[in-house]
């Protein structure tokens, strides 16, 4: 009867209905799960790349920032400077007779005086300054918001700091001095101008016999 066939119709229509609704839910929730995956994936590139970037910029003996973390936290240091005057100090140290430690004692012993030397000058450090190895027994500190004068008075209390200090090595317990040269961002044009002048005066410090920060106060 027609009465039939009409029930009939709606009954296949209501079952495209449903399947047709069926259908999109489960794509849509496919499409939930996708983008959640997608999401969560990207969140673990974004921290592997953060861990690549991080150990791109640090010393892989010392492990404080290398040249290149040090060259890209004083860049930023220096864009602040110009942009509101919030000046900043630089220390450049040298380990005295640093040489000779390797040639008594092997290189070996030599590096685990830098482990040591960097770990303690980390620990006397701030925690806005940065610390880093600018190349063999060399190494960098930029003082956020400090005057010359207090850098120096920094850098004297890191000097007498390692002088007390006992680094033991293999069968050997030993004793090492620094000397530093001292510089403020606000002398100078250019950052590459300010280490130059740090460098210039630990050349200077040298000279003077080491163990030695200047400027002297
Ligand atoms: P000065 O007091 O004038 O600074 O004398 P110095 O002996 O400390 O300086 P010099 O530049 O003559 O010697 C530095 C030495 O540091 C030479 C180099 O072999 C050594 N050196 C550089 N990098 C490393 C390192 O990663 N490990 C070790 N063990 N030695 C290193
Ligand atoms: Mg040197
Ligand atoms: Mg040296």
């Amino acid at each position: 009867s027609i009465c039939a066939m009409i029930i009939y119709c709606i009954l296949a229509l209501m079952a495209v209905h449903l399947v047709f609704r069926w259908r999109t839910i489960a794509l849509h929730k496919r499409s939930v799960m996708l983008y959640q995956n997608v999401q969560e994936k990207t969140l673990e590139l974004q921290l592997a790349n953060k861990q690549l970037t991080l150990l791109t910029t640090l010393d892989p003996l010392t492990q404080v920032y290398n040249r290149r973390g040090f060259t890209d936290a004083v860049g930023k240091e220096f864009s602040k400077y110009k942009r509101s005057k919030e000046l900043f100090s630089i220390i450049l140290i040298d380990i005295d007779f640093f040489k000779r430690i390797n040639d008594e004692h092997g290189h070996e012993a030599g590096d685990q005086v830098l482990i040591k030397f960097a770990n303690v000058l980390s620990q006397c450090t701030r925690d806005y300054d940065v610390l880093a190895r600018w190349g063999g027994e060399e190494f960098i500190v930029l003082l956020p918001h400090t005057q010359l004068k207090d850098a120096i008075n920094i850098a004297n209390k890191y000097r007498g700091i390692i002088r007390k200090e006992k680094f033991i090595v293999t069968k050997a317990s030993l004793r090492v001095s620094l000397t530093a040269g001292v510089a403020n961002i606000q002398d100078y044009a250019s950052v590459d101008e300010c280490i130059k002048r740090a460098d210039n005066l630990l050349y200077e410090g040298k000279n003077l016999g080491r163990d030695k920060v200047l400027p002297m106060l």
